[in-house]
């Protein structure tokens, strides 16, 4: 199963892609998480990553077109991946096909997060995320907040809100969104790929409309 989970910041790519890889026994890749990690550990792009997100912009191309290739090398994307957070512009969809095609392996399918972005800024602002590496797990104040104040109900980790989730940031954000990566909606519907979800419920009730939909391709 070879999946590209799509939609605006805030619209749940992260915790349904999370959730969907962790039942499917397939690795979640979200170049989001990847740059991440690369700016903890200094890696040697950091600064320049740093710069970008840190502006709400999206990274250049070059860059994460590489850092995606070897990510889709490794041994464990054999089996299948779900993509969260990429392709976020035409370039970097048309790049991913030529990539796949080269190894033989297509999409299956993207799905398409759709909610309004007038209701996504009280979810950004009020996003946090576990610090841990190895864990992640997204929260959310208002709709799943941890048991304990400021702290990860799986790791116990502390919970950060990201530089790019204020409410300055989050409004470039979603100019790029509009501008660059809401035009692969019509691509991959062009492509017959895409599976469009109404992403306003909870956390389990867009997850179950999502594996109906999913269902469509016999998994
Ligand atoms: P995310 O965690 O997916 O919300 O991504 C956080 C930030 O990382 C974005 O606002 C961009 O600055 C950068 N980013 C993540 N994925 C990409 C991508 N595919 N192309 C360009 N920039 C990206």
């Amino acid at each position: 199963m070879r999946l590209v989970f799509l939609g605006a910041p805030g619209a749940g790519k992260g915790t349904q892609a999370k959730v969907y890889s962790k039942n499917r026994g397939v690795p979640h890749i979200s170049t989001g998480d990847i740059f991440r990690n690369t700016i903890q550990h200094g890696g040697e792009k950091a600064e320049e990553l740093k710069f970008y997100m840190d502006a709400g912009k999206l990274v250049p191309n070059s860059i994460v077109l590489e850092m995606v290739a070897v990510r889709l090398s490794k041994e464990d994307c054999q089996k299948g991946f779900v993509l969260d957070g990429f392709p976020r512009n035409v370039d970097q969809a048309a790049a991913l096909d030529r990539l796949l095609e080269g190894r033989e392996i297509p999409l299956d399918g993207v799905v398409f997060l759709d909610i309004p972005q007038d209701l996504l800024v009280d979810r950004l602002t009020s996003r946090r995320v576990c610090s841990n590496k190895e864990c992640q797990t997204p929260y959310n104040l208002k709709f799943k907040a941890p048991a304990k104040e400021g702290l990860c109900d799986l790791c116990g980790h502390e919970l950060l809100h990201r530089k790019d989730d204020h409410p300055e940031v989050i409004l470039q954000r979603f100019e790029e969104y509009t501008k660059q990566t809401e035009p692969l909606v019509a691509y991959y519907q062009q492509k017959g790929l895409l599976f469009k979800i109404e992403a306003r419920g909870t956390i389990d009730s867009v997850y179950k409309t999502m594996e109906i939909a999913l269902a469509e391709l016999g998994v």
